[in-house]
Parts: structure tokens; sequence; C-alpha cells
């Protein structure tokens, strides 16, 4: 999108459907969560590191069906702890008696259609979901929809790998999946936590077994950053537009550029675009939160998983099985990387920053 588009599409932003969706995120706010850390750590992550609003582009690597299973199994059989390896085999070879996966592609999809347990098997994003009152999960694995030219126009059923990621991402999030709604609502804003640090785990298998080019993997890791890093944005500017709400009444176009200019963003291009994200996005300031603090707490956790995997790795399987009894703290999560104040935030921000621009 060129400037001129962008300023036309953004100008479309109405106050009064900026005003709705505040109110909505105010009501979907949880009680649990510390929202003022919340507004100082993801201000302390979008000042910190510059982002372009265009997407990183990352170079098309493919694998047949077979190989990109083979290699998330084999990834997950070379941890450090086997206790994850045996669910994933499962999983991957259907013979998991609670989770199901479906690995799709976009053309494959009938939003409508259900399966024997009630789920609608396809759906336009991968997922783990899972019903409430029963056992059962469903992961979905939707194949990168962008490249579906590669996929008609040179090879079929070819899996890139960033659906490699994808995979690895949404199995990871069994690990740690509360057993009822009460622990998933008590744990919810570190829910994407186990997937990131499965990611970065991933990174080095990747790079260790030569399988594919670091500088590649480095393009995957960029791009994930500068996603939380807008993430952090949204988290921000939500909390700011929230707070103003409830001390103003309503949002109007003044209140807004006074409230942002005293954060020293003016440049009306910025200012649209935090706009546009807000309103694009889900209405609950947990869900972008999730993916900064995921991020912030992975960062760490991939140092320390360098420096000492079977020490990391142990972390890890305690902070899952706190996950899934519902009784995780903020002071667990710390355990493997969460930077709990804001000194610590800013020492994240800072590395993450430094390993950027090297
Ligand atoms: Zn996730």
């Amino acid at each position: 999108m060129d400037n001129n588009e962008e300023i036309k599409e953004t100008e479309k932003i109405s106050i009064n459907k900026l005003n709705e969706c505040i109110e909505e995120n105010i009501i979907n706010m949880s009680p649990s969560v510390d929202y003022n850390f919340l507004e100082e750590s993801s201000k302390i992550m979008f000042q910190g590191i510059n982002i372009t609003n265009e997407r990183q582009i990352v170079p098309i690597v493919l694998f047949n069906r077979e190989k990109a299973i083979s290699i998330v199994l084999k990834f997950f059989e070379s941890l450090e702890n086997k206790i994850w390896y045996n669910q994933v085999k499962n999983i991957l070879l259907g013979q998991d008696k609670n989770i199901d996966i479906n690995i799709f592609n976009s053309k494959d999809i009938d939003p409508l259609e259900k399966d024997e347990n009630g789920f609608y098997r396809y759906s336009g994003y991968s997922s783990l979901e899972c019903k409430p009152n029963s056992t059962k999960s469903l992961i979905k694995i939707l194949l990168k929809e962008e490249f579906e030219d590669v996929y008609e126009h040179i090879e079929k059923d070819k899996i890139t790998l960033e659906d490699i990621y994808i995979i690895t991402h949404e199995i990871s999030h069994t690990f740690d999946l509360g057993n009822n709604e009460k622990s998933r609502e008590l744990s919810s804003l570190f829910v994407e936590v186990t997937p990131f640090c499965f990611e970065n785990m991933l990174s080095e298998y990747l790079i260790r077994k030569n399988i594919v080019n670091e500088r590649i993997i480095n393009k995957i890791e960029q791009r994930t950053i500068a996603d939380s890093i807008r993430d952090a944005r949204t988290v921000w500017a939500k909390i700011n537009l929230v707070k103003l709400k409830e001390r103003e009444g309503r949002l109007n176009k003044e209140n807004i550029k006074k409230i942002l200019e005293e954060n020293n963003i003016s440049d009306a291009l910025y200012v649209r675009s935090i706009l546009s994200d807000i309103l694009a996005c889900n209405s609950n300031i947990d869900f972008q939160a999730r993916y900064m603090v995921a991020e912030l707490t992975a960062h760490q956790y991939k140092k320390m998983y360098k420096s000492n995997r079977r020490e990391a790795t142990e972390r890890l399987k305690i902070h899952c099985e706190k996950m899934m009894n519902g009784n995780s703290s903020q002071d667990d999560v710390k355990l493997i990387g969460y930077p709990i104040n804001e000194k610590e935030v800013l020492k994240v921000v800072n590395d993450i920053r430094d390993e950027k621009n090297r």
C-alpha cells in the first residue's frame, strides 16, 4: 500500500467505531491482570525498538509433507526432556485419543463443516480449540495462504518452513493447556509463552542440525519480534484510550490527539496506523498482550536454553505443569524468563534491540 492509499484507507477510521471498540475492551478486561504494568512494559517495548509498517519478507523454503512432519518429530525427539515427544508423535500420527490434528489448505475450507466431536474442521487461521466440559481438542493448521500460487503452479502439497513453525506452535499449546475453564482463565496472559519458547528451541535445532540457513531463521525471528512490538503498541494505545474514556466519557479527535502528543506521538500516518490496528484487532487487551508477554519471556528463555539446554527444558516442564494445574503465577513464569518489573523489561528490550542491530 503506498502512502496515499494508506491515508485514504485510514481516514475512514470512525470515532464512533473507536468508542465502541474501546467500550468492548473495557468490558473484556480481566480483574486478575495488572494493566498498569502492561502499560509500562508495552511502552518500553514499542518505544525501545523501531519497526516499519511493512512486514518482513521471509524467503519461502518448501518441504514435502513427510519431510516437514519428520522435522517436527525429530525436533521434539532431540529435546533434552523427552516428556513432550510421545505426545507429539501420537498427535501427528492421529493416535492421541484427546487431540485431533487437521492440516489443511485454504482451498479446502468449508467453514461450516463439523467433525464427529462437533468441532468446525476448518477456520481461516491456525489454532488449538478445546471444548468446554470435554477433554477433546482439535489442532487446526492452515497452510500458508499467501503462497497458494506457489502450491498451484509449482508443487502441490508442500509445507513451508513457516508452516513447520506453526505446527510446532499449535502442538506446543497442548503441553500447558489447563484442564478446566478456571485454570485457563487464571493463566490466560501467559498462554502464548510455551509455544514461543518451543519456536525458539526449533530455531536453535534447525540451525544446529544445518537444516535451514541461519540467515533465514533470523528473518523469521525478526518478523516475530516485529509482530510482538506492533502488538505492544496496540496494547499501550488501548490501555491509554481505556483510561481516557473512563476519565472523559467519550473519545474524540481532540482528546485522542492530546494523549498521543503527550507521549510524543504526533506523526499523522503513525497515529492512523495505531488507530487502525486497534480497530482491526480482537476487542480484548489481553489478546495482544499475550504475544508481547510471550516474546519478552521467550527471548530470555532462548538465552537460558543456549547456555544450558537441560536446565532450561526442566524449567519449561515445570512451567507447563503449573499452567496446566492453573496455579501458575508471575513469579513462576519468571523462572523461564518473564521480566517482572520495569527494569527487567527494559533490559530485555535493550537486548532484543542490540541483537536486531547486530
Ligand atoms: Zn498461540
